[in-house]
């Protein structure tokens, strides 16, 4: 179907915008992400866009939104992937803080937040995993304890996403520990700021630092911080890991793209290794994997334009996009060969943090076991794990440092 002549003008506008903001700015290496200058260049992107009026294009207008149709959010997505993702810092913020704050947030909630998360004024962490919860965080035992009109918090996350760097964090903790341990769990909104918050970066083995530990100690904050209703936080978390897993697996662009075997391509070309017979095979095979990653999140975004809350879908596309990663990696070691691990100058380094950083999709937002688990509970239907812990008060239970007689 031709499109509208104001979307076609919508269009237009895009790539103008992309054309003068995001082409010939260096955003630094991969070790860089969470870096001072990639998050910069996130930042002047995300504000530009915001004045050029192509922020937020689906939010309401009264929240820093241009309550645009998703259609228009599509055309946006088609558009960007033609050029470097400008926002990945703004991936959490973005994909699933400010999704979950307008759907689930009270009104002065969005009032207060929406906009200069919008605007990328303020960034957003998500504060679920615990040394003794990941894959299970419904075990988590960071606690949040009514205090008169606050909420004092204590406890400790780890592998949290860009805390060194962030204004806010959306945060579950335990409020009740009598009842079962998915039914007393909650989400807050967390000042990253607040006295009592400690927040410890995590050396990676790629040179990066994007991750940390964040202790709680004694932290106060306003009751009105918390996200929905009170003990219904294991929904809300279940709600935003899905959206995770869409941002993670369909990332922030829409249409048929294939960086990964595009690159590996013009690296092969570089090497003048591309006419051997057996690489061009596995090039087509990553060629051909990424058209099909792309097809799967056309129809997971295109379900959201729909108006369906990500469902369990969203796995299969995470999912996918790791075993690519995986598969790319090994392809991409076998064109550099040695400088893979050993290099001088820019002839390998950028290969290895690839492949090193790489390993990191088959854990961050659910491990690829857990995926798989989901896709056969509630996509497939095959029968459930067998749960040990059912109706046992959280209290109750053998979890992280905490002992049941
Ligand atoms: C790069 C990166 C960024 C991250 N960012 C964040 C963040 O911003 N915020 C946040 O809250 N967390 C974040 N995480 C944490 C991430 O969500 C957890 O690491 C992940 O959920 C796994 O938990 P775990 O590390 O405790 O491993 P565990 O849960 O201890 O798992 C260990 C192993 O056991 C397997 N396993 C566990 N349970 C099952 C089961 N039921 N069936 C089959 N196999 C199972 C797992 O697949 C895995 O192989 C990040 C992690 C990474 C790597």
């Amino acid at each position: 179907m031709p499109e509208a002549p104001d979307e076609a003008e919508f269009r237009a506008r895009c790539r103008a915008f992309l054309d003068e903001h995001a082409v010939g700015i260096h955003l630094g290496g991969d070790a860089d992400a969470g870096g001072a200058k990639r998050l910069e260049a996130g930042r002047t992107f995300q504000r530009a866009l915001f004045d050029a009026g192509l922020a937020g294009l689906t939010y309401p207008v009264e929240y820093g939104g241009q309550g645009l149709d998703k259609s228009y959010e599509k055309i946006w997505r088609e558009e960007y992937a033609n050029y470097p993702n400008m926002t990945f810092e703004f991936t959490i913020s973005h994909g699933m803080c400010l999704p979950m704050l307008a759907e689930y947030g009270t009104e002065e909630q969005k009032q207060a937040y929406l906009k200069d998360n919008i605007r990328g004024d303020t960034l957003w962490c998500q504060m679920f995993s615990e040394p003794g919860a990941g894959s299970d965080v419904a075990s988590l035992q960071t606690k949040a304890e009514r205090d008169g009109d606050t909420w004092v918090i204590n406890g400790q996350k780890v592998w949290t996403t860009l805390a060194h760097v962030s204004d806010y964090g959306v945060i579950i903790a335990r409020t009740d520990p009598e009842v079962p341990k998915h039914a007393g769990i909650s989400m807050f909104i967390l000042p990253m700021d607040a006295p009592g918050v400690e927040v410890r970066p995590i050396h990676q083995i790629d040179g990066g630092k994007h991750f940390n530990e964040v202790f709680f100690t004694d932290v106060s904050i306003p009751a009105e911080n918390l996200i929905g209703e009170l003990n219904n936080g294991w929904n809300m978390a279940t709600a935003m890991l899905m959206y995770e897993r869409v941002a993670i697996g369909a990332g922030a662009t829409s249409g048929i793209t294939h960086d990964r075997a595009d690159s590996l391509i013009e690296e092969a070309t570089k090497r003048g290794i591309i006419d051997d017979p057996t690489l061009r095979q596995k090039l087509m095979r990553i060629y051909t994997l990424e058209t099909c990653q792309s097809l799967v999140s056309m129809r997971t975004r295109a379900e959201m334009q729909a108006g369906k809350t990500p469902g369990p879908g969203g796995s299969l596309g995470k999912l996918f996009s790791t075993n690519i990663m995986n598969y790319a990696r090994d392809v991409s070691m076998e064109i550099v060969g040695a400088s893979g691990v050993a290099w001088e100058g820019d002839t390998g380094g950028g290969w290895a943090r690839t492949a090193l950083s790489g390993l990191q999709g088959g854990i961050a937002g659910g491990t690829n076991e857990i995926q798989k688990n989901i896709i056969g509970d509630r996509v497939l239907g095959l029968p459930r794990d067998i749960s040990v812990d059912k109706g046992v008060p959280f209290k109750d239970l053998k979890v992280g440092t905490q002992k049941s007689d």
